[in-house]
């Protein structure tokens, strides 16, 4: 296939799923593991057109949904500062802390600004000297490779008044902490499309090995997602636990080496926090020593910031794949996209707002309108 609207062909789905059907014999528990395939699923409502032997459970491939409220308070502690110009990607400044948005703040007077590259923020520090410079540096190993860049050309251009806030996570300890839960019920994984684009599936081989569970590399569309359940099917039914790759456009087994080199230049391997999951070792990256002249949280050095969860949330529970959003008794009601309460409900690609935006809401729990 070669255009988009192919893999969102109605007759080759169809056939997809026929061929699913055909495979299955028995109960599958598969994670699609991006919050971009978790948005499609939904959206498509492809989990209640599989065979009903096949759950579809939600993982915690949304960035801006696992960023932990502690580090956006710790954002806009710096962002409020009055020689700061903070500036983020546009999906961050909706993000509640624990005193509101980033969008409030800005109202407030803050000078906070919204850019499409980290690159951006270069220009502006060279035009604001007097100015600190700071970028919210969010993300999985897909906006890794810019924003190090960013850095490494601040350092390279003597920007001294540039730097990142970094908040970045990377995929695969996710998938060995959630294999590793005494509550998991995973048996497969729809690998991440995008991640896998940059760092190719190398990492993958060894969890597929080490805990016999098939990952196939999988990409955005309804039929590269039903694509990608096939293969999982196929090996679990045949008893292999390899990793495939689905999304052959886009993905090699080696990524994007250049980028890679990029990454590690600049970025250390740290444990990191997950909003709603808890620390997974060795799940971030930081700042290497040497760039530390670009650290805010080394520059700004905000204080400790403690906060905690509302206990009603299962969000952890979601990100795992152990429970769905309308299993939530706050989802559609105390908590919504207006008023998320933890970390899925967020951003549009977190499972609980993908439930809500798409009208799960209004579907009584368990109810299955379209099953194929
Ligand atoms: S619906 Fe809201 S409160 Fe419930 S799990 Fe999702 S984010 Fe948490």
């Amino acid at each position: 296939m070669k255009y988009l609207d192919e893999y969102r062909n109605d007759r080759v789905a169809r056939n997809v799923i026929d061929e699913i059907s055909r495979l299955v014999t028995q109960p599958w528990v598969i994670m699609e593991v991006c919050g971009g395939q978790t948005h499609s699923i939904v959206k498509y409502g492809l989990d209640y057109l599989l065979p009903e032997a096949i759950e579809l459970v939600h993982g915690p491939g949304c960035p801006v949904c696992v960023t932990p409220l502690e580090m956006i308070d710790r954002a806009h502690a710096i962002a409020r500062r009055a020689d700061v110009i903070f500036c983020s990607f546009g999906d961050m400044l909706r993000v509640p802390g624990s005193n509101g948005d980033l969008f409030q703040l800005k109202a407030e007077g803050a000078n906070i600004r919204i850019v499409y590259s980290p690159l951006e923020c270069l220009k502006i520090a060279r035009a604001a000297p007097d100015k600190k410079v700071v970028f919210f540096a969010v993300g999985f190993e897909t906006t890794a490779p810019a924003n190090a860049m960013a850095v490494w050309q601040a350092k390279a251009q003597g920007v001294r008044n540039f730097s990142i806030l970094v908040s970045h996570v990377v995929v695969p300890p996710s998938l060995t902490s959630i294999l590793q839960s005494p509550a998991n019920r995973v048996q497969g994984f729809l690998g991440p499309g995008h991640v896998c684009a940059v760092m190719g599936w190398r990492e993958y081989e060894a969890i597929a090995a080490r805990y016999r569970v098939p990952i196939v590399v999988t990409g955005f569309e309804p039929v590269d997602l039903l694509e990608g359940v096939m293969m999982l099917v196929r090996q679990l039914e045949q008893g292999r636990a390899e990793v495939e790759n689905q999304y052959a456009r886009a993905v090699s087994r080696e990524g994007n080496e250049e980028a890679q080199r990029m990454i590690a230049n600049v970025f250390d391997v740290c444990d990191r926090s997950w909003r709603g999951i808890g620390i997974i070792p060795k799940s971030g990256y930081r700042l290497r020593y040497e760039f530390r002249e670009h650290d805010a949280d080394r520059i700004f050095q905000v204080a400790d910031i403690r906060t905690a969860e509302p206990a009603i949330c299962i969000s952890g529970q979601v990100l795992k794949g152990i429970k769905k959003p309308n299993e939530c008794p706050a989802f559609g009601t105390q908590c919504t996209p207006q008023t998320p309460l933890g970390a899925t409900m967020v951003s549009a690609e977190g499972a609980c707002a993908a439930y809500y935006n798409y009208g799960r809401h209004l579907i009584s729990l368990g109810a299955s309108p379209a099953r194929g």
